[in-house]
């Protein structure tokens, strides 16, 4: 099945157009994200009107954004109190979600966001409440540690946030979730992001969010069957030489190579210059004109890589275009399926090859994990499913 039907599908919405304000765009812009993700698009202005939100979309498709923005957005520097609570179920994902609120309030002066997990002393964790923090991300077993010696004082919460809510379950945390909950003001503002729905779920979310905006984010579009695809299991200081040891080993006429943020775009078109292919970057910064010049030269054939956003690429129909790679996780499905669609075109076969990315999670205060190990050859599993994991 091919997705040209889509293509010609409306441009999506900016993140300008979900009505943020504009330091937290500016962050956005820096940070290289180009347009919202479905699950961002969806939710983002139901949760800058204060209304409670369920959010139902898979791994990979920046549901953490999806709430810390409009949190950010709506954030009363002034207030000393705790204001939002973000309940994750593990370290490593309460530092990850600690690091993007502060990669998304870097030009929002004086933001405190404090990570609190078991396993690290209290000290720096009471201190750091002592002196005043805006945001709490915590797994729930010390949240509730803190609730009991009453050195967590959760009177003046205005937003909570149940992040990866399924998995938050999983762990047996059900009862603590709970508890925390009911000592929480009732007039307060509720998020739960999960990536599946199962009964426990639904019945959280009857009993603690308020006549909440549902979003579920299906995976309903379907993949070519010309075009074969593949992943490589592949740790980010590794990214660059995979590339170029496939580009050695593939039978390769054109590619097209996604990443997620605009300069990388940029940086790793560079690489592969340097590395004597001819690459070129192309991204929504980047004039239309322009933009079409560097696809003609692809088509020419005087070009044979284009390194790319998923809004830049959009609809691009090169016949040459042999492979494409995913060197960074697309953030939904929909999103995948469109840039593999820019292979196997006009009825010939196409080779999409996905790099994924152990996750690794860092907040200031933490040291980074030592890289993952060596990763194997492109796996020869041949993917034949209907759709595939954003
Ligand atoms: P989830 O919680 O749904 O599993 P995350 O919030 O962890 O997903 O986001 C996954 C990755 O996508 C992160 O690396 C994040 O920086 C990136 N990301 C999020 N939103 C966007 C966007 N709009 N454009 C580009 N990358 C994004
Ligand atoms: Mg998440």
């Amino acid at each position: 099945m091919s997705d040209q039907a889509t293509d010609a599908a409306d441009q999506p919405p900016t993140f300008a157009d979900l009505g943020l304000g504009d330091r937290i765009l500016k962050a956005l812009r820096d940070i290289g994200y180009e347009s919202p993700s479905a699950i961002q698009a969806a939710t983002i202005p139901h949760l800058l009107e204060g209304r409670d939100v369920m959010g139902l979309a898979q791994t990979g498709t920046g549901k953490t954004a999806a709430f810390a923005l409009p949190i950010l957005d709506r954030l009363d520097l002034t207030q000393k109190p705790p204001q939002a609570l973000v309940l994750a179920p593990t370290r490593e994902l309460a530092l990850q979600v600690c690091e993007a609120f502060e990669k998304y309030a870097a030009n929002l002066r004086g933001v405190h966001v404090l990570p609190v997990y078991g396993g690290q002393g209290y000290g720096v964790q009471l201190s750091a409440l002592r002196r005043g923090v805006h945001i709490v991300v915590g797994t729930p077993g010390r949240i509730m540690d803190h609730l009991e010696k009453g050195t967590l004082d959760l009177t003046e919460l205005r937003f909570l946030v149940l992040d990866e809510a399924d998995e938050m379950l999983n762990m047996g945390f059900a009862e603590d979730v709970e508890t925390i909950l009911a000592d929480t003001p009732v007039d307060k503002q509720v998020a739960l992001f999960s990536a599946t729905m199962p009964k426990q779920i639904r019945a959280l979310s009857q009993t603690y969010l308020k006549d909440p905006v549902e979003i579920s984010i299906e995976r309903k579009t379907r993949t070519a069957e010309n075009i074969r695809q593949r992943y490589l299991m592949v740790s980010y200081p590794q990214k660059v030489d995979a590339l170029t040891r496939i580009l050695e080993v593939e039978n390769f006429e054109g590619a097209i190579v996604f990443v997620r943020t605009k300069n990388e775009t940029e940086t790793l078109a560079e690489k592969l210059r340097a590395r004597g292919y001819s690459a070129a970057a192309i991204n929504g910064d980047i004039v239309q004109a322009q933009r079409e010049r560097t696809v003609n030269q692809l088509k020419d054939g005087k070009l044979d890589i284009l390194v790319a956003t998923d809004v830049a690429a959009r609809g691009i129909d090169v016949p040459r275009i042999s492979h494409v790679f995913n060197y960074d996780i697309p953030t939904d499905t929909e999103a995948y399926v469109h840039r593999i669609g820019r292979t196997g075109r006009a009825g010939r076969s196409g080779d999409a090859i996905s790099f994924i990315t152990p996750a690794s999670g860092t907040c200031s205060s933490t040291s980074r994990r030592p890289p993952a190990p060596p990763s194997s050859r492109c796996s020869s599993r041949v993917s034949r499913r209907s759709t595939s994991r954003g």
